[in-house]
């Protein structure tokens, strides 16, 4: 496990919130490497609101070197691991003493900052030149775009198509009923049970044909259907066989890969019973960090931090002042879950972590 150097070599993989969380967290403590394709850390629930007002993005798109400045940064993919080397894309092998997977769920998304502003832009432009959008998938980020396109631009007709029975089905039927109702309030119209052919509109006809044979006039459209985890990748490493059967990794009570004594695994890729968010990504990063830090400086692995899971909170934002919130007591629709969340989108409290101007 010695480097040669006086620090422990520790391999991040993954640059979301967790990731990044934990790599600001243990970069005077360590070695250390942090692995993405990409350049930047992306605040991701506040990815609708930069739709709407592109400039929003300047703060929730964050260059690693803002709050990471002690490590190296290999901006590729990881595509293997073996007991103690990462292999990347682009073709270099990274030794490690200890290991963190952090790869959440993959995106296709650009290298740059620059480049994933000038996206907002696009995206911004695609919603300003339509008079009418339609809007796939009725999970968190459709509907949280239908609420934000909705607010910022009342006079264009929203359609939502799920093919689901309810919204926002991660949660429970209350928050969807709730979130269902504020939509309509906002008069999108929201068609659940029902998927649509997007290539029926390839003729130009701009009329999207859906599986009960409706059709729906729209000028552009918004694919906001489920992101896969990006766990493939592992399928044929030293942990394939540590992988559950929706491709999380199977964690211990210390967040570490089951089985496995200096490797972890935090964010949403792991198989901790909980909803998979952010505040309990943040959640697994401080832990890791804490034990990473004890077990670097030659601490007993009993005395490890245990994770226990918080209360579960969700919330999704419907626009700039109303939201769903879904406490473990009760369930809220409106103006007073809007208040916590909708304004911000909790991006200051989210840059604060990163040890940023808010
Ligand atoms: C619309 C929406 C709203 C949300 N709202 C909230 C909210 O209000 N509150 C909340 O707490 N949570 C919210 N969430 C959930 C939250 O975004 C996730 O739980 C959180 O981002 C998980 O973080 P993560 O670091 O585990 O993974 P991710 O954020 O998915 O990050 C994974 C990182 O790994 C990188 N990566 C992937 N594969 C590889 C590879 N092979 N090699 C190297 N790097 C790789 C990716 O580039 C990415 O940077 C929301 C999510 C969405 C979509």
């Amino acid at each position: 496990m010695e480097s040669g150097g006086s620090k422990r070599r520790v391999v991040v993989v993954g640059g979301g919130i967790a990731g990044s969380i934990l790599a600001r967290s243990i970069q005077f403590n360590a070695d250390l490497t942090l692995i993405d394709p990409k350049e930047y850390l992306e605040i991701k629930w506040a990815q609708l609101r930069s739709k709407v007002e592109p400039s929003f993005a300047e703060r929730a798109v964050v260059n690693y070197r803002d709050f990471f400045s002690n490590g190296r940064i290999i901006t590729s993919t990881a595509i293997n691991i073996t007991e103690n080397e990462v292999l990347t894309a682009d073709g270099q092998h990274i030794g490690y003493d200890y290991l963190v997977i952090a790869t959440g769920h993959s995106d296709n998304v650009p290298v740059s900052k620059t480049e994933r502003l000038h996206y907002y832009d696009a995206e911004n432009q695609k919603i300003q030149s339509a008079r009418s959008i339609l809007i796939v998938g009725g999970g968190p980020s459709g509907v949280e775009l239908a609420g934000e396109i909705s607010t910022d631009f009342p006079d264009k007709k929203v359609t939502l198509v799920h093919k689901g029975p309810r919204l926002l089905e991660y949660i429970g039927p209350k928050a969807s009923d709730k979130g269902l109702s504020l939509l309509r309030s906002k008069k999108v119209d929201v068609k659940l049970q029902q998927s649509v052919d997007l290539k029926s509109a390839s003729d130009g006809s701009q009329l999207y044909r859906t599986s009960t044979g409706e059709s729906i006039k729209a000028d552009c459209h918004f694919l906001c259907t489920r992101v896969p985890l990006s766990t493939a990748w592992l399928n044929e490493t030293i942990l394939k066989t540590n992988l559950d059967k929706d491709g999380r990794l199977k964690v211990d009570e210390y967040l570490r890969v089951k089985g496995r004594s200096n490797i972890f695994a935090i964010g949403d890729i792991t198989d901790v019973p909980e909803l998979k968010l952010g505040h309990a990504a943040i959640h697994h990063a401080y832990l890791v960090a804490k034990n990473l830090k004890l077990l670097m400086g030659g601490g007993k692995e009993s005395k490890m931090s245990v994770y226990k899971p918080g209360p579960e909170v969700a919330m999704v934002s419907l626009g700039r002042k109303h939201a769903v919130a879904q406490f473990p007591f009760a369930t809220l629709g409106g103006r007073i879950p809007g208040l916590i969340k909708s304004g911000d989108m909790f991006v200051g409290r989210t840059r604060k972590h990163l040890g940023l101007e808010p």
